[in-house]
């Protein structure tokens, strides 16, 4: 089947990942977590570097090895010298040598690389560990859709513990077909033990009977609002769709305990490390748990629990209101933990069918995907966060979204931009044109792309979802450089692997996956260019100048890598192995 009727729009929680948008109400009125001790709230002033110490003073540290700076046209270094986690020096080891005393710890990087730290500067911890435990029904551990089958009925004959059959990432643009998990063949899985899916895209939820017995969901159930049960014939297809009517099932599939959520939030963290990153931007903070999410993250770094500095984006359909009252301010925190941007979520995803797009999709006449507000709602939206003095992050995908998330910036900044450095995002930006980057570039709004589209789904894009026109579009990274933007490269995990370096190579190359042929050369950029997406223009973009480079003044946050990705072809640099990372100098992780 397809799904050619695009569901109604939620009046209340919507954006791109449903499951995330749990019973906020519920969460708002029940202080789950402790609230936010009074020296954690104290906005501080992001933008301001540390003060240059001055290079009398000795080092901590001091790091020997082959060190890439990250700073265009700078010579690699040979040592770094640290001091309260911050650089103090960096060059030839016959310059920093002087830094040393005595009580100077002395780190060999080996046949190690040591570069910047690496930047995720959008990806989802709480959507993540809601279903991290959940059976990987991905097409890259299924590679035929009865794998997927196989799968699930494996888990339903071992009886699971939990009586819930439960899978996420599963995603039909990636087969043959598009074939969807319906209750029929769900059935097929467990008549005993109810069975719930997740589409990667969060859209979806793919049920069998006993789920809908369950949740007391029947034929003649009328669709809630915000929410679709699809039907055949009146008969319900197994198939959820949106926010209103998977939160039926959030009611009564198991979640996990808070140390189990803790223990999966570290987990997720780990992995961020193991691929080199130090800083990542948590992209919808509040829509699993409420505005206690970040005192979650607060007690995680009070037990020296986090292996990457998080900054936060909070969930705006929550209000300024219910974030200030627990204590959540813009820039609150600490440098491991704080809060900084707002979220608004304008579409849904194009490989879910449900970017808002000018024309319809492939195949599929009556679809251009969905809206989740007009326009007014969006200026509303995307306004209470920055008179707030958040930085706004706003969700777009198709390229009619894009065209009103750009005018609603353009009414909320004005003609021109301000002056000020507010560093407003379009994340994904996936179908945005040379004509979007330029208004964007007049009020300084800048795109956050996700650049596996272009590896994982271009093929699938262009060939059953947007056709070759709009295919060549995704991603236009070199359209947004030249209109003199500074766009970062984001994975969005878990919708996508959360692997910046194979982002990166893929910004240089534009390669699919499938067959490897390169979706539109135009938009391929230097690797310099790529690099700096992924690290020093992604660290501006979190409001985190103090990272990105390894320069005088900057934290000592870097990865020992297997190789130097400025000093390598960029068809190897998805193959770099990470050693370890370090913040302020402190190793974070290590393999
Ligand atoms: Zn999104
Ligand atoms: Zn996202």
């Amino acid at each position: 089947m397809s799904l050619t009727a695009p569901a109604p729009h939620s009046p209340s929680i919507d954006g791109c990942c449903s499951h995330e948008r749990l019973a906020i109400t519920r969460l708002l009125s029940q202080a789950a977590f402790a609230p936010l001790p009074q020296a954690l709230i104290r906005p501080m002033d992001r933008r301001s570097l540390p003060t240059q110490r001055s290079t009398r003073s000795f080092a901590d540290m001091i790091v020997f090895g082959s060190i890439a700076t990250g700073v265009p046209g700078a010579a690699t270094a040979d040592a770094m010298a640290i001091k309260d986690g911050n650089i103090i020096g960096i060059g030839s080891a016959s310059d920093i040598e002087g830094l040393k005393d005595p009580s100077t710890q002395i780190v060999d990087a080996g046949d190690g690389f040591v570069v910047p730290g690496l930047i995720e500067p959008h990806m989802h911890l709480w959507s993540t560990v809601l279903a991290d435990s959940w059976l990987n029904c991905s097409a890259l551990e299924n590679p035929t859709f009865d794998d997927v089958v196989k799968r699930l009925k494996a888990a339903a004959d071992a009886k699971p513990a939990n009586g819930w059959v439960q899978g996420q990432l599963f995603d039909p643009s990636l087969y043959p077909g598009e074939p969807e998990l319906t209750r029929d063949i769900l059935d097929q899985v467990s008549t005993e033990y109810p069975v719930g899916v997740l589409n990667a895209s969060m859209h979806y939820l793919y049920v069998n009977s006993k789920a809908f017995e369950l949740a007391g969901i029947t034929d003649e159930t009328p669709d809630p609002p915000g929410g679709k049960f699809y039907r055949e014939n009146g008969r319900l297809t197994g198939v959820v769709g949106e926010s209103g009517a998977i939160l039926k099932f959030m009611a009564v599939i198991p979640m996990r305990s808070q140390e189990e959520m803790m223990a999966g939030l570290v987990a997720i963290m780990n992995k961020a490390a193991s691929v080199g990153v130090t800083s990542m931007r948590e992209a919808l903070t509040g829509a699993v748990m409420g505005p206690g999410e970040v005192s979650v993250l607060h007690q995680l770094n009070a037990a020296k629990r986090l292996p990457v500095r998080i900054s936060t984006a909070q969930h705006a359909l929550l209000g300024n209101e219910a974030w200030a009252s627990a204590g959540v301010l813009p820039n609150s925190g600490d440098d491991m933990v704080r809060a900084v941007a707002w979220k608004v979520l304008s579409d849904g995803s194009n490989q879910g069918r449900s970017g808002y797009l000018r024309e319809h999709y492939m195949g599929q006449p009556d679809n251009r995907g969905e809206v989740n507000m007009d326009i007014d709602q969006c200026i509303k939206l995307i306004k209470a966060g920055h008179d707030a003095g958040w930085q706004v992050m706003t969700h777009a995908n198709g390229d009619a979204a894009i065209d009103m998330v750009v005018s609603a910036y353009e009414q909320v900044l004005g003609d021109q931009a301000d002056g000020k450095d507010h560093r407003h995002r379009i994340e994904h930006c996936s179908l945005a044109t040379s004509e979007h980057f330029e208004r964007m570039a007049r009020v300084g709004v800048q795109p956050s792309f996700l650049m596996n589209h272009v590896y994982y789904w271009g093929r699938a894009f262009k060939d059953h979802i947007l056709g070759t026109n709009r295919a060549d579009e995704l991603d236009s990274v070199a359209s947004a450089l030249a209109a003199g933007l500074r766009p970062s490269l984001h994975s969005d995990y878990s919708v996508s692997p959360m692997q910046p370096l194979l982002s990166a190579r893929t910004a240089v190359e534009r390669k699919m996956r499938d067959g490897g042929e390169v979706l539109n050369p135009a938009e391929c950029v230097t690797p310099e260019a790529a690099l700096k997406a992924i690290t020093v223009d992604a660290a501006w973009q979190i409001h985190a100048d103090d990272r990105g480079t390894l320069e005088v003044g900057k934290k000592a946050d870097y990865a020992l890598l297997s190789a130097n990705p400025w000093e390598s072809d960029a068809s190897t640099w998805a193959d770099i192995k990470v050693h370890e990372t370090r913040i302020d100098g402190t190793v974070a992780w290590s393999s």
